[in-house]
């Protein structure tokens, strides 16, 4: 599946083939920090991602072994990676509809926020 995507004030521009169709929902406290809430994405491999714009784009070392792209601008969340990793996660909040994209999984729900419950029926892995 090919997808296009955008931050919020359109700075950053990106275009990826073949990322996976299901979305994972991540609810550790990084993601959640970061994003607002649980971080929604899908992932492409590096050789298939390419960026159209990405002046603003800025990345955030949230951990030793991962980085997080944002949009200097309006920040947006927009990318996750992990040090050296062949592929890059993304958001799909930023995807273009229709994205094609469907609910896959949610992951790190031990430590999920205490102010909403996961009832979607999706898998749940807790770490
Ligand atoms: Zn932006
Ligand atoms: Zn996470």
């Amino acid at each position: 599946m090919n997808v296009k995507g955008k931050c919020e004030c359109g700075a950053v521009r990106f275009e990826a083939e073949d990322v996976r169709e299901t979305v994972h929902f991540c609810h550790c406290s990084q993601c959640r920090r970061t994003s607002g809430h649980q971080w929604a994405a899908t992932r492409a491999d590096n050789d298939k991602f390419r960026f159209i714009s990405d002046e603003t784009l800025k990345w955030y070392a949230s951990s030793e072994i991962a980085k997080r792209g944002f949009c200097g601008t309006c920040g947006s969340s927009l990318f996750y990676q992990v040090n050296g990793a062949d592929h890059i996660g993304i958001a799909a909040g930023c995807i273009d509809e229709p994205t094609g994209l469907v609910g896959g999984k949610h992951i790190f729900t031990a430590s999920k926020g205490d102010y909403y419950d996961i009832a979607d029926g999706l898998p749940q892995v807790k770490d």
